[in-house]
């Protein structure tokens, strides 16, 4: 493969390019035959995983089990709550055939479970003692999409819901805060991205929710990415599904119900929020490869350094790090060099003969964020614990930078000029009236809209930005454009 072929569009000459090329030169995903579909390659595919580990063992860690409900939902299903069928009927598949005849009933396949999972917990729960339900679900789910893009929008995508029923409200609500914690967790620790948890405008909850909370991300060309999200759902679905319980007293009482997501546009968020112009950059904690080793020389020489690089491979996995020796022969140590560098591995090594002599390799870092960039020789006897105090901070860095970058293209506006300005290159900090109309405006000349109202914004009222009249919400507002 020539040069020019491996390397990637600027993200400064167009950031939409980048992506694309990124996302498959990486061999992260293939299309799918169907439009919107997307195939997951095996090393996009491990950085789903690592993320999923850790946010199961979140969820379980808190006394949440997963289960499997089925693909297929009586298409009644989603018609007993209101808003949500409403909510979800433009994206939903419908099975109308199956055995070469036509349906009595049709299918959906799930866009999300609550339906079928309330029909459950309907049937589960009789007493308050069977309360709280704390069920999981790792899945697939489909959704008709217009504008496709791998990750952030695809038919047919992965995640995890988490679906919980309550005896009151207070613990519905914090079940939902709970929740928030576990993305807030993940997307800001192990992704290493500067996420901000906030609550959603009325006009932007998930159909049929009471409140809906999220953590929004800030993308390397400024714009958000709602991450991961968070409902709760008051009775509304207990009462169209009939989830109640008999409380101590022997009344009988409408459980509070509540679910949240994560799902595989998280791998998106990883890939925009620190990539660069030479590739991806990942995080060492969801990266599938956190050292590539690159033994070089030929002959005898190629055959010791060979050798001392998959010594020092074994060496670095006993330690935990994920390694990988690259030993390809038919391609030079340059083109290893890039290739890692493109698919953002933290840290490559160079073992070379004179290396191997002075029982050192040579260290290069993916990214030097704030500090002198250099190859650094390492002992070959210490690389385990060089090397996992290296990845340590590597992870801190790129956080650091994913913060100082969100911190540097927000601006607090209080005039439309400003505001227009502030949206065009990051978010925009901003006092509104609430109405939705007037977040209609406000979509239709510049294409942002309100992310979210930070939960730790300070109490502040005035004029709406955009039209002048007294803010709602008693904070300032987070709007961006977002994908
Ligand atoms: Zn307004």
């Amino acid at each position: 493969m020539a040069r020019d072929e491996r390397s990637v569009t600027p993200q400064s000459e167009d950031f939409s390019a980048w992506y694309n090329d990124v996302v498959f030169r990486a061999e992260l995903v293939d299309r799918g035959p169907v439009r919107g579909s997307m195939v997951i390659r095996p090393y996009g595919y491990r950085i789903w995983e690592l993320l999923q580990a850790d946010l199961d063992a979140r969820i379980k860690a808190t006394g949440h089990q997963n289960a499997y409900f089925p693909l297929l939902i009586p298409q009644s299903y989603m018609q007993r709550e209101a808003e949500h069928v409403e909510g979800f009927a433009p994206e939903l598949f419908t099975v109308t055939h199956a055995g070469g005849k036509e349906l009595e009933e049709p299918l959906v396949i799930r866009p999300t479970s609550e339906t079928i999972i309330g029909e459950m917990m309907a049937k589960w729960i009789s007493s308050h003692r069977d309360l709280p339900l704390l069920l999981n679900q790792w899945a697939n789910v489909l959704r008709w999409e217009m504008r496709p893009r791998m990750f952030l929008r695809t038919t047919e995508f992965l995640w995890q819901e988490g679906h919980t029923a309550h005896a009151t409200a207070a613990e519905a609500t914090a079940e939902t805060m709970l929740a928030l914690d576990f993305y807030q967790e993940v997307a800001a620790g192990t992704a290493a991205l500067a996420t901000v948890p906030g609550e959603k405008t009325p006009r932007e909850r998930f159909a049929g929710a009471e409140r809906t909370f999220t953590i929004e991300g800030m993308m390397r060309d400024g714009r958000a990415l709602q991450a991961g999200t968070s409902h709760f759902m008051g009775t509304n679905f207990a009462a169209a599904f009939g989830i109640t319980y008999t409380a101590e007293s022997g009344t009988a009482e409408l459980c509070h119900t509540t679910s949240w997501g994560m799902s595989t546009r998280m791998v998106g968020g990883v890939i925009m929020a620190h990539g660069d112009d030479k590739g991806l950059v990942l995080p060492p904690a969801v990266a599938p490869y956190q050292v590539v080793i690159v033994p070089i020389g030929r002959g005898d020489q190629g055959v010791a350094t060979a050798t001392a690089a998959t010594e020092l491979a074994a060496a670095l996995l006993r330690a935990g790090i994920r390694t990988h020796v690259d030993d390809r022969p038919q391609v030079s140590p340059g083109f290893k060099f890039n290739d890692w560098e493109m698919r953002g591995v933290p840290i490559r090594l160079e073992l070379g003969p004179r290396d191997l002599a002075s029982g050192t390799a040579l260290m290069s870092r993916r990214l030097d964020y704030q500090q002198a960039a250099a190859k650094t020789a390492i002992p070959l006897g210490s690389a385990p614990d060089l090397l996992a105090a290296e990845l340590h901070a590597f992870q801190l860095m790129l956080a650091q930078r994913a913060a100082d970058y969100r911190e540097e293209h927000t601006s607090v506006v209080d005039t439309w000029p400003e505001f227009t300005a502030a949206v065009a290159t990051g978010w925009a900090l901003a006092l509104h009236c609430g109405d939705e109309s007037c977040e209609d405006e406000i979509k239709a000349e510049t294409t942002a809209d309100p992310r979210c109202i930070p939960l730790a914004g300070a109490a502040e009222r005035g004029p709406c930005v955009k039209c002048g009249k007294p803010s709602a919400y008693g904070k300032r507002l987070i709007f961006a454009r977002a994908y």
